[in-house]
């Protein structure tokens, strides 16, 4: 189990079926009142409270859907002060936007998901990021043995008419390309942030931020590993003398992860803005880290995740 909550997801799990489809899961959630119920499993998982105050006790109206605060005596119900009561999306579309972000192994453009989902193309950019933005994890550093790698991604130049390329922009160079750095525990769990740089300094520090000293880890020959050695015992493949394994020494579950990051990137988004990239990055991170996890368990972590992340409205969004 990777997730971050297993409580959350060992009580939500036990209550629906196991799906395998999208037709397994619409006939769960055939309707508002099945989503509704559904959600106030994982709201009010550790007892009712009301989301003006945090009171505890509350009074719930005849009919189920409405509560009133015994304290500071205002109503609410289960999607008051969530993504859901923000929205005049159904619930239920909500649900089918998840489920569909969870399982598509190389993303969901905005377009695909505005046909299938039924909403605007602009509504469901908006589902898209906020879905996305919750995907981020928090988890404890890596450990064992861990690979790292950088890759480069965006501003193919060869794409752009000639009078707009900028000089010396082939291959590595972040004047017009980003850089991901990614790290990941051999069979584990694995972390990616984007860099302003590759430089030494750079890297080291997200390194020391991620993973525990004292880890096993392998890189390629790029200069800004050279010294990381003095922390971790580190080894290098020399991709540059025509070496990609030796023995143990390879960089083949993270190579593996960039390829599914890319396909994602150049296949299903086309591109990235700069400024959402690490949202982008999150997505695919909590897709391979609940690679392993039963589907039930890893939408019920996300409908939680969606409905407790901060705000984000559309305008911010389009201006952040
Ligand atoms: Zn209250």
């Amino acid at each position: 189990m990777v997730l971050d909550n297993p409580f959350l997801i060992l009580y939500a799990g036990c209550m629906i079926k196991q799906f395998k489809s999208i037709a397994d899961f619409l006939a769960y959630f055939k309707d508002e009142e099945t989503c509704r119920e559904y959600f106030e499993q994982i709201r009010f998982q550790d007892g009712e409270y009301c989301p003006h105050c945090g009171n505890m006790l509350v009074y719930r109206f005849k009919g189920g859907k409405r509560f009133r605060c015994a304290s500071c005596k205002q109503d609410f119900t289960i999607k008051t002060g969530t993504v859901f009561g923000e929205s005049k999306v159904s619930m239920q579309k909500w649900f089918i936007a998840i489920y569909l972000l969870t399982t598509a192994k190389k993303g969901i453009s905005s377009i695909q998901l505005a046909k299938q989902v039924g909403v605007t193309q602009k509504t469901a950019w908006f589902m898209d990021h906020r879905i996305r933005k919750a995907l981020k994890q928090n988890q404890l550093k890596l450990f064992g043995e861990v690979e790292m790698d950088e890759t480069y991604v965006g501003g193919k130049e060869k794409n752009k008419h000639r009078a707009k390329r900028t000089k010396g922009t082939q291959g590595r160079n972040t004047k017009t390309k980003s850089v991901v750095f990614g790290m990941i525990e051999r069979k584990g769990k694995m972390k990616a942030s984007v860099v302003p740089d590759v430089k030494m300094k750079t890297l080291e520090k997200e390194i020391v931020e991620h993973i525990k000293i004292g880890t096993q880890l392998y890189t390629d020959e790029l200069l800004s590993y050279s010294k990381i050695g003095t922390l971790y015992p580190h080894e290098t493949v020399k991709h540059g003398q025509g070496e990609y394994v030796r023995e143990n020494v390879h960089s083949n579950s993270i190579e593996s992860f960039w390829a599914l990051f890319k396909r994602g990137y150049y296949g299903t988004y086309h591109t990235m803005s700069k400024k959402h990239l690490q949202r982008y990055v999150d997505e695919f991170v909590y897709r391979f880290n609940s690679r392993e996890a039963d589907l039930h368990d890893v939408f019920a972590d996300i409908v939680g995740r969606v409905t407790t992340t901060g705000k984000l409205p559309y305008k911010k969004l389009k201006t952040a």
